[in-house]
């Protein structure tokens, strides 16, 4: 008798198509969302900044707020599965869109190592490089541009 293989949720179940329990496992928990964005008037295009949203926890890349964070933060967009398409603004490690596109989670994700270990040993959150942005005027955002390098930040010069 052949044994039958097991395959976990993400790889059977559409993004549409899973619980809601099953949808917030998805994230990689990276933090990487909330840092705050800057958009060309011109030509539309999203740069990233290495500056978190106020109510992110650098440290354990949570929300502080979350359950009432969109009274808190207007510009805060919940991530929903009928939504996924138009979310290529979404860093390119981000395991949603990692998922959708490859149809599989990289080999780091908590879902399939266990734990946030190995995320956190190849420093795939945002906790060692986010700075509050309350620390920085809004005058000096644009200076803290960044573009992702396999997932990790580099300074991005628009000039
Ligand atoms: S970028 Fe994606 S995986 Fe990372 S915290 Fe945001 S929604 Fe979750
Ligand atoms: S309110 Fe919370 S979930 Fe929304 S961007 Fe800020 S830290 Fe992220």
């Amino acid at each position: 008798m052949i044994a039958k293989r097991y395959e976990p949720f993400w790889k059977t179940t559409a993004l549409e198509q899973m619980s809601p329990v099953e949808w917030e496992s998805i994230c990689d928990g990276c933090g990487k969302c909330c840092l705050q964005k800057l958009q060309d008037d011109e030509t539309d295009a999203i740069y990233y900044t290495n500056l978190s949203c106020q109510q992110l926890n650098i440290t354990s890349c949570q929300c502080k707020v979350y359950e009432t964070r969109h009274a808190k933060v207007a510009s805060c967009i919940t991530l929903t599965p009928d939504q996924i398409e138009a979310f290529q603004w979404l860093p390119d490690t981000c395991s949603y869109r990692v998922l959708h596109e490859t149809k599989d989670l990289p080999d780091w994700h908590p879902l399939v190592v266990g734990s946030d270990k190995e995320m956190l040993r190849q420093g795939l959150t945002v906790r060692h490089y986010a700075v509050d942005e309350r620390n920085v005027d809004e005058d000096e955002w644009e200076t803290h541009i960044i573009k992702w390098v396999h997932g990790m930040p580099e300074p991005y010069d628009l000039t």
